[in-house]
């Protein structure tokens, strides 16, 4: 299932969130998938949109920190 990233300001669609990453697709054929975080100037109005994350890392957070006490 993949999320819609949108621009802030115009709406227009910026990539897809699929499985962690981001799917971002350009003319002629183009296609990227990238870690966060990312950043993208949109096409229509030229507005800088930034994404952090794609969800929560409070389940990966607890498990960082076990490791680094041991
Ligand atoms: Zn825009």
């Amino acid at each position: 299932m993949d999320k819609e990233w949108r621009c802030t300001r115009c709406g227009k669609l910026l990539g897809l969130l699929r499985d962690g990453r981001l799917h971002l697709r350009f003319a002629r054929g183009h296609e990227y998938l990238v870690g966060f975080p990312a950043t993208s100037v949109c096409r229509g109005c030229r507005t800088l949109n930034e994404l952090s994350e794609a969800k929560p890392a409070a389940s990966v957070a607890p498990a960082d920190k076990a490791v680094a006490t041991r």
